[in-house]
C-alpha cells in the first residue's frame, strides 16, 4: 500500500492562492457575482421549500417494502407524554444527552407496506381525518409511489388509536381501501367493543362483520407473524415480517422517541393505557432485539423508520439504518 502524503505537506507546497485557483475562484469574484446579478432575479431560482417525499423501497428478502409517511406531530419537552411523573428537567436532560433538539421533539406517523406474493398487505392506515392538518397523506403518499387505495388487499391493525385506524375511513366517512381485508387481535377488537369510544365505535360499526380477529402466533399470508406486545393498549400487537433468512419486526408503538423510549423504557407514556403492562414489554422486547440484532421498524420512529438496538448505559439506544439510492 502507498503512503498517503500527510496534509501538512501539502498545505506548505500550495500557496492559498494557488488552491483557490485551483477551485475556479481566483480573481473572478466580483466579475462573477456583477453578471449574475444582472442575468437573473430572484423568480429564476426554484423555491426549495414544499412537502417532503413520503415513500421510501426497501425489501426484506423477497418482500417488497414500502415505508410511507401519513404527516408527524411536534410537541415540547413540557408537554412531553414520556417520563409522566418524572420531572420536566430529566426529559429536557435525556434529549441533550442524546443531541436532540431539546425545544421540540417530534415524531413521524409510519405505515408498512408490503407486497407478499399477489398480496398488497399493509399495517395500519395512519390518520385519516382524525388528527386534522398533521396527519391524513397516506394515500397521496401512495399516490406518488404508483400505489392506488383499491390495490391493497390486506389491512393489519394493531390498535385502535386514531393515526393507526383512522385513514381506513376518509372525511365523507366513506372507506378508503374497498378491496382490503381487515384484521386485528381479538382482544383489542373486544376492548374497545365495550368501551364506548365515539370515533373508536364509528369505525367499528362500518367494518362489522368484516374483522377478522386474530392472535398471538397466528401466520398470516405466508411471511408474517403476530407478536403480543400488550400494555400500549391492551390487545396491541406487533409483526414479524420473515423472508428466507432475512427478517424485520414492526415495533409499532411499543417505542414511540427514538430518543426516550430507548433511554428510558422504565418510564411512564402518556399514551400508553396500561403503562406498567407496557413498560414490561418494552423492556422485554428491547432487550431481545438488542440481543438478536434485530432488524425493527416503528410507527414513530424518524422516517424511513429502519434501524437496530443496542445495549447502552443501562439501557438502550436506536440506530438508524442508512438511507439507500437504490
Ligand atoms: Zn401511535
Amino acid at each position: 500500500m502507498t503512503a498517503v502524503q500527510p496534509a501538512s505537506a501539502t498545505s506548505t507546497t500550495i500557496s492559498r492562492r494557488h488552491a483557490l485557483g485551483l477551485l475556479g475562484f481566483a480573481g473572478a469574484g466580483v466579475v462573477l457575482g456583477t453578471t449574475l446579478a444582472r442575468a437573473s432575479t430572484d423568480a429564476d431560482a426554484p423555491s426549495l421549500a414544499g412537502v417532503q417525499p413520503g415513500h421510501y423501497r426497501f425489501t426484506i428478502g423477497d418482500i417488497e417494502a414500502l415505508a410511507v409517511n401519513d404527516g408527524g406531530f411536534a410537541v415540547t419537552p413540557s408537554e412531553s407524554p414520556f417520563g409522566i411523573g418524572e420531572p420536566r428537567e430529566k426529559v429536557t436532560e435525556a434529549l441533550r444527552d442524546a443531541l436532540a433538539p431539546t425545544d421540540m421533539m417530534r415524531l413521524p406517523f409510519n405505515v408498512l407496506l408490503m407486497r407478499i406474493g399477489s398480496e398488497l398487505v399493509m399495517v395500519d392506515t395512519g390518520c385519516g381525518p382524525t388528527f386534522g392538518a398533521v396527519g391524513g397523506r397516506l394515500v397521496a403518499n401512495l399516490a406518488a409511489a404508483g400505489v392506488k387505495p383499491e390495490q391493497i388487499t390486506a389491512i393489519i391493525i394493531t390498535h385502535l388509536h386514531g393515526d393507526h385506524f383512522g385513514g381506513l375511513l376518509d372525511a365523507n366517512g366513506e372507506v378508503v381501501f374497498k378491496n382490503a381485508g381487515v384484521f386485528m387481535h381479538r382482544v383489542e377488537h373486544d376492548y374497545w367493543a365495550s368501551k364506548g369510544d365515539e370515533t373508536v365505535s364509528r369505525y367499528l360499526k362500518v367494518f362489522d362483520g368484516k374483522w377478522q380477529l386474530i392472535a398471538g402466533g397466528d401466520k398470516l399470508l405466508g411471511g408474517l407473524e403476530i407478536v403480543e406486545t400488550f400494555g400500549h393498549t391492551p390487545g396491541h400487537l406487533a409483526i414479524g415480517i420473515r423472508s428466507g433468512s432475512d427478517y424485520l419486526l414492526h415495533l409499532v408503538d411499543v417505542v414511540h422517541s427514538h430518543v426516550l423510549s430507548f433511554a428510558h423504557p422504565e418510564w411512564v407514556m402518556k399514551f400508553d393505557v396500561q403503562p406498567q403492562v407496557a413498560i414490561a414489554t418494552r423492556k422485554r422486547v428491547l432487550e431481545q432485539c438488542a440481543v438478536d440484532r434485530t432488524r425493527v421498524f416503528g410507527a414513530h420512529l424518524p422516517f424511513p423508520a429502519l434501524g437496530r438496538v443496542r445495549k447502552a448505559a443501562g439501557a438502550y439506544e436506536y440506530l438508524i439504518e442508512p438511507w439507500v439510492s437504490a
